[in-house]
């Protein structure tokens, strides 16, 4: 996908940890569920008006943060 379109994910804290979402997601329906890179359900007002504590207090996903990356497991046995 183009570069100048920006970022096409975001970092959020939801109660089951910083997941990151398709930046899509911001835009949707606040009544639709959206679904993070690893497969978490949120609610997408869950999205919206995080606080600095949240952010810091919940931990970052590492299966988004493969999705995100492309780092899977080099070793595979
Ligand atoms: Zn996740």
């Amino acid at each position: 996908m183009p570069p100048q379109q920006g970022l096409t994910y975001v970092w959020r804290p939801i109660p089951a940890g910083r997941h990151a979402f398709a930046a899509g997601a911001l835009e949707a329906d606040p009544n639709c569920p959206v679904i993070s890179y690893c497969g978490v359900e949120a609610s997408a007002t869950e999205l919206h008006g995080r606080t600095e504590y949240e952010w810091v207090r919940r931990g970052t996903c590492m299966d988004c943060w493969r999705e995100l990356t492309g780092s899977r497991p080099a070793r595979s046995s």
